[in-house]
């Protein structure tokens, strides 16, 4: 069957997440593509044509798709257990996984619970960090605090930590709304101020809602270093020791979110790690099972894993997901960490980031450009364009280059997989500048 054959019955018969779907009916309307195969960062059609993976297929894939160590690891799972319950059972892979990301926090973050996306990894942390508090008799705890243009997942509870009107606005009178406080978004400069600077007045900003707030406050959520899904805003570490010990101070949780930012992606293996401290609750998934499989996890410190443990059921976290912990998720994790350990991917990354900022450095002159900025494995600018269509032409201008790149409004990134050679980052960014050029003279 040809692409277009796949593509309508699609579209006849499947709703597509974050999509209005009627952008892909009509002329010069927005491409379906059905992907047959994927290969290292490519991704093949069913007529033979291919797609550079930039944005990793939403930020899961780190090592390229049909990765032979990953798969292979799957193969020997698939043999043994495909899955069992977690409630009254237990299974090599998670107790290895939970031991060996612990490890990762040099223990720090002791306990592990397993979930199956991010927005139910966030969701765990929320409800965590309230019974943390109401069972240490502070009921009164039960307000979050969760940054300007912040991120966080797309179910109810997730969406009220969440800001970004395109997403919670329909459902505002379902979502108790968390506060928002300031972002240290290092965007937000002025006049000579350094993003270090913008980190403590957004600091600021924080200690004013923290003392308004005494008493009420169960955690602060941040993404830490980039905000991704609001625009790839960045921040300087600064703001997150200074959020660190402000909640300390004000005896509140802090719960990182590194859905999109761990696993290396921000350039350290936890992007917390670059400030110099550790949250309270951290939230995993995405690159954790390598792109692979729907798998999430909370860390948490053991202090909080205390707090639930006693004879009393209603003391205990109830929570629970049918695929908690699954076991072929939880091998393809443990292979991802093999992976790391063994090509010494964070080093090896380290240059290959250099290489991606390079494939885009000439437009920082471009002047239409603005912010080129780059942390790890992610670059990103934005564009002066008052087309409302800006993102999507982009995308297939793009896609005609055989490239994917899905700009956030106005923000273009790259994110690809951390196996992309020089000759593919040597692409990606002729692509980019090619499909701005054209996005740019449609209008
Ligand atoms: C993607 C993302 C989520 C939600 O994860 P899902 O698996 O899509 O539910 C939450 N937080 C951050 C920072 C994310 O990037």
């Amino acid at each position: 069957m040809s692409n277009e054959d796949w593509t309508r019955r699609s579209l006849n018969a499947v709703w597509h997440p974050c999509t209005q779907m009627r952008h892909h009916a009509g002329g010069g309307a927005l491409p379906l593509l059905p992907i047959l195969r994927g290969e290292g960062a490519w991704l093949y059609d069913f007529e033979g044509r291919r797609y550079l993976d930039g944005i990793s297929s939403w930020w899961t894939n780190l090592f390229g798709h049909a990765n032979p160590r990953i798969n292979a690891a799957l193969r020997e799972q698939l043999e043994r257990l495909e899955h069992v319950m977690l409630a009254g059972f237990t299974h090599q892979g998670a107790i290895e996984l939970a031991e060996r990301l612990s490890a990762l926090t040099d223990g720090a973050l002791g306990h592990a619970f397993y979930a199956s996306d991010g927005a139910s990894a966030v969701e765990i942390a929320l409800k965590m960090s309230f019974h943390y508090w109401l069972n240490r008799g502070e009921h009164k705890k039960n307000r979050f605090l969760c940054l300007e243009g912040s991120y966080h997942g797309e179910t109810v509870g997730a969406l009220a930590v969440t800001d970004v009107a395109l997403f919670r606005d329909a459902y505002a009178p379902l979502v108790r709304q968390a506060e928002i406080v300031p972002t240290p978004d290092a965007r937000r400069a002025v006049s000579g101020e350094s993003a270090v600077d913008v980190a403590r007045r957004a600091a600021f900003g924080l200690e004013a809602k923290l003392r308004a707030e005494e008493g009420r406050v169960a955690a602060l959520i941040v993404e830490p270093l980039v905000q991704g899904a609001s625009g790839m805003a960045m921040h300087d570490p600064e703001y997150l020791r200074l959020a660190r010990a402000l909640c300390d101070r004000y005896g509140a949780h802090l719960i990182c979110d590194e859905i999109a930012v761990g696993f290396g992606r921000a350039g350290t293996f936890f992007a917390h790690e670059e400030a110099g401290i550790r949250p309270d609750l951290l939230c995993l998934s995405k690159g954790i099972s390598g792109g692979y499989l729907p798998l999430s996890v909370v860390l948490c410190r053991d202090g909080i894993y205390q707090a639930f443990y006693d004879e009393d059921i209603r003391r205990g976290f109830l929570h629970s997901h049918s695929y908690t912990g699954n076991a072929l998720a939880c091998s393809a994790a443990l292979a991802t960490l093999d992976i790391f350990a063994e090509d010494d991917v964070l080093n090896a990354n380290r240059v290959r980031a250099e290489k991606l900022y390079a494939s885009l450095a000439s437009l920082a002159e471009h002047p239409a450009v603005s912010h080129l900025r780059a942390r790890g494995m992610i670059c990103a600018f934005d564009v002066k364009s008052e087309d409302p269509d800006f993102s999507r032409r982009f995308y297939r201008a793009a896609l005609a280059r055989e490239v994917l790149l899905r700009p956030i409004g106005n923000t273009v990134y790259l994110m690809p997989p951390y196996i992309v050679s020089d000759e593919e980052i040597g692409q990606l960014g002729r692509a980019t500048k090619e499909a701005l050029a054209e996005a740019l003279a449609a209008v």
